[in-house]
């Protein structure tokens, strides 16, 4: 199953792509997360991306284009995979269509997490993010069983940079500029599918399972 996640900056798509690489048994393929794992590692890559995710600006398409079709490349991406954050621009949509036309598959799903610009910016202040393995919270909607604590690994937790409230807008503008055409170029596709992304963690999920069948 190769299934994409398409949404705003915070809707939701890396908690839901989570829970479905769990339950479907597929790799979760995050480039967010693959970048600041170059930063944290201070990689030539990761230098190169840096400035441009600290100010809320997409990273060139030569380069993230490039590193995903290098994670395709790993054995277990070979059967599927669930996108979190991947095509987010129309030519990486192109570039991952040819790569999958080169490869015989084709994306069976792309799951629009939907929510209002309003609920985005809230949501985003309450997000804690783990400084060691990358595992996300809210602090509200989905706190960790203790404060500032990584519940899998123990490290501290921390506001992103770019999860601050200035940076967030700018990000939305980008968002709407150039991320949301790719909902029409998937439905014209006919793989597109729509979740409300307002409803709870739980309910959103029970929304995908529907998609993705049980
Ligand atoms: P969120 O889901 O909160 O928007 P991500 O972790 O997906 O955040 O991405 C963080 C930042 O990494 C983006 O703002 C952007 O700078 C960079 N980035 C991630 N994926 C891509 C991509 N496909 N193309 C260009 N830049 C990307
Ligand atoms: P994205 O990957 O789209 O940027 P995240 O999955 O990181 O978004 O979610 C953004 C923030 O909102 C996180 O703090 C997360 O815990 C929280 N969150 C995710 N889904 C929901 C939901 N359905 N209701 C409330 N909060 C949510
Ligand atoms: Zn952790």
């Amino acid at each position: 199953m190769r299934i994409i996640m398409l949404g705003a900056p915070g809707a939701g798509k890396g908690t839901q792509a989570k829970k479905i690489a769990e339950k479907y048994n597929i790799p979760h393929i995050s480039t967010g997360d693959i970048f600041r794992a170059n930063i944290k590692n201070e990689t030539e890559l990761g230098k190169k991306a840096k400035s441009y995710m600290d100010q809320g600006m997409l990273v060139p398409d030569e380069l993230t284009i490039s590193l995903v079709m290098d994670r395709f490349q790993e054995p277990d991406a070979r059967n599927g995979y669930v996108l979190d954050g991947f095509p987010r621009t129309i030519p990486q949509a192109e570039s991952l269509d040819a790569a999958l036309k080169e490869s015989g598959s084709q994306i069976d799903h792309a799951i629009n997490v939907d929510v209002p610009d309003e609920a985005i910016v809230k949501r985003m202040s309450g997000r804690r993010a783990c400084v060691n393995c990358g595992a996300t919270y809210h602090l509200q909607y989905a706190a960790p069983k203790k404060d500032g604590v990584c519940d899998h690994c123990g490290e501290g937790l921390i506001l992103r940079d770019d999860d601050k409230p200035e940076t967030v807008e700018k990000r939305l503008g980008v968002y709407h500029d150039q991320t949301q055409p790719l909902i029409d170029y998937y439905a014209q596709k006919g793989v597109l599918k729509e979740v409300d992304g307002t409803r709870d963690l739980e309910e959103v999920f029970g929304q995908i399972k529907k998609i993705l069948g049980e």
